[in-house]
């Protein structure tokens, strides 16, 4: 369902992204760690095309965009219209209510009817236990109910795949449980998704597969069991004990 092929990376003369490999099954989540710096948050926004990657091949379902050459804006536009991303920082319309939110990108991007939009928005706001919290406005909600109502605006514009740009990092940790609950109950839904998060049970319970990110490689990938009880590589050790 995704492919990730020779992708790299540049911030002018700083290589953050190195010959990144992967392959994605429908349905499947993954789960990146890797120590600050690494590269996964470059990596997810290369994803949803808020960084123009230096060079490689992005395939999600059919379309592929290949960043050895130009790309158009209406390419990445499309392109943009597969992923969802929910970010650490909610990035919220302060000035919208939470049903607003979530209605304002069908409307604008998509081209829905306020109708059809709200009506969706309303059930998205259920599905992530906000249904009595519609017309309150971000400055009203607690971090976890901001981060829930990010997550009904990306699902809102029904993206193959559900990009998590560590989710739960800014939030008090009595928050961090209700928006996990949230993501684990997409992921049983069948949902593909990638997330970066330093939710180390959360990873061991959800992932299909993990992958250990760190000075812009993917220096390992496995399943959780293995890459959590048997780490092969030795920086995967190293970064597993410092945070465990
Ligand atoms: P991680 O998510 O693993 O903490 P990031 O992808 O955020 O890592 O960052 C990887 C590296 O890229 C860091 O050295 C960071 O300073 C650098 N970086 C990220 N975004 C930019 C940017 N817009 N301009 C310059 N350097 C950047």
């Amino acid at each position: 369902m995704i492919s990730i092929k020779g992708l790299s990376k540049h911030f002018g003369d700083l290589q953050v992204l190195k010959d990144i490999n992967l392959e994605v099954e429908k349905g499947k989540v993954i789960v990146v760690i890797g120590p600050s710096g690494s590269g996964k948050t470059t990596m997810l926004r290369c994803l949803n095309i808020l960084e123009i990657p230096t060079n490689g091949h992005i395939t999600i379902e059919n379309k592929q965009l290949d960043f050895s050459k130009k790309v158009t804006k209406k390419a990445i536009t499309d392109f943009r219209k597969l992923t969802g991303m929910v970010f650490q920082s909610y990035n919220l319309f302060p000035h919208k209510t939470a049903l607003e939110n979530v209605m304002e990108g069908p409307i604008t991007v998509k081209k829905q009817s306020k109708e059809i939009a709200r009506n969706k928005a309303i059930e998205l706001l259920n599905k992530v236990g906000l249904g009595d919290k519609i017309d309150y406005y971000p400055f009203q909600l607690s971090g976890g109910q901001q981060q829930r109502v990010g997550i009904a605006r990306a699902l809102a514009m029904e993206p193959e795949v559900m990009l998590f740009d560590e989710p739960t990092s800014a939030l008090d940790p009595e928050l961090v449980g209700e928006v996990l609950k949230v993501i684990k109950a997409l992921a049983n839904e069948g949902m593909t998704m990638i997330v970066v998060t330093h939710e180390m049970k959360f990873a061991r319970e959800v992932a299909d597969e993990v992958i250990f990110m760190d000075g812009g490689y993917i220096m390992e990938k496995g399943n959780p069991q293995n890459i959590f009880t048997a780490p092969k590589e030795e920086r995967t050790q190293q970064f597993l004990q410092l945070i465990q």
